[in-house]
């Protein structure tokens, strides 16, 4: 692939497949030229949840997870994301910058899993630097061992998603191991890098007592994290599972109950976590 295509702009909940069919597997790593271009699913440009004030969100193609509840299936290949160059994406994001830094906001990327185009999406990090704007990462961790000093040094906040305290259960939904996502937490507490720690709240998932207790002791010490956000599950995405033709375990999922939030909201304040 050596053509970069038109960037398009859209949403998270666009369902997009199929169009980079040449595509590398995301598990190869194969980030081209240094990260001059790279897989994006698509952009939003007013966020208010993904980080402080107004932000850009780039979503970028690739996860090697596979959650059961995961909202976003058509960003887990790069086959599925449209090829785009680094340049792009700084040409667009140069021209909101204004209103942007107004506003007190700044870049996110996310996913799918920012880390798997390490280079590419790092390029885009620093470029964001340069216009003086605020820049985050929302991951869930689990290749954190590949962003090294210079990778978190353009990164100014970490959205960090615990999906589970209990190796088992976060196997059982996403499919892969913990430990590495824990590994990361504390590397990033070692650093005072600040973080917020989000927790998607599935219910007959992720909703047991002791998990969730689990998560609130890990994090209770932890200086470098502002904030613990409970992000409830939701049905937006199980449209892209049936068109996907993937067999969707939440399909008969409910939204948690304002009692079941609470609940947890509770645990997470009970054990010293800043929680909302
Ligand atoms: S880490 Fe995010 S993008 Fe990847 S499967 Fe899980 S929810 Fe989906």
């Amino acid at each position: 692939m050596s053509q970069a295509q038109p960037l398009e702009a859209g949403s998270r909940h666009d369902l997009r497949v199929g169009i980079s069919p040449d595509a590398p597997d995301e598990n190869v790593f194969k980030d081209d030229a240094k990260g001059a271009f790279g897989y994006c699913h698509s952009y939003e440009t007013s966020s208010r949840y993904d980080g402080p004030g107004l932000r850009l969100v780039l979503f970028v193609s690739g996860c090697l997870l596979r959650c059961t509840y995961c909202h976003n299936p058509d960003t887990w290949h790069l086959k599925d994301g449209t090829y785009v160059s680094a340049q792009q994406v700084l040409d667009r994001l140069a021209s909101f910058a204004s209103p942007i830094r107004a506003l007190g906001g700044g870049l996110t990327i996310s996913g799918g899993e920012p880390m798997v185009q390490l280079a590419f999406t790092k390029r885009i990090f620093a470029g964001a630097k340069e216009m003086g704007l605020h820049t985050a990462i929302e991951t869930s961790g689990f290749l954190g061992e590949r962003a090294d000093e210079s990778y978190l040094s353009v990164v100014d906040l970490i959205l960090l998603d615990i999906k589970s305290s209990n190796p088992d259960t976060y196997r059982k939904v996403t499919g892969r191991d913990l430990a590495p996502t824990l590994r990361f937490a504390e590397r990033l507490a070692s650093m005072g890098k600040p973080a917020w720690v989000r927790f998607t709240l599935v219910p007959g998932q992720t909703d047991d007592p002791a998990n969730v207790e689990g998560i609130a002791k890990f994090v209770a010490p932890m200086k470098n994290v502002e904030w613990v956000e409970i992000q409830p599950f939701h049905q937006m995405g199980g449209f892209k599972w049936k068109a996907m033709n993937l067999e969707y375990k939440c399909a008969d999922t409910p939204t948690p109950t304002p009692e079941l939030v609470k609940r947890v909201m509770e645990q997470f304040r009970a054990a010293g976590c800043r929680v909302r």
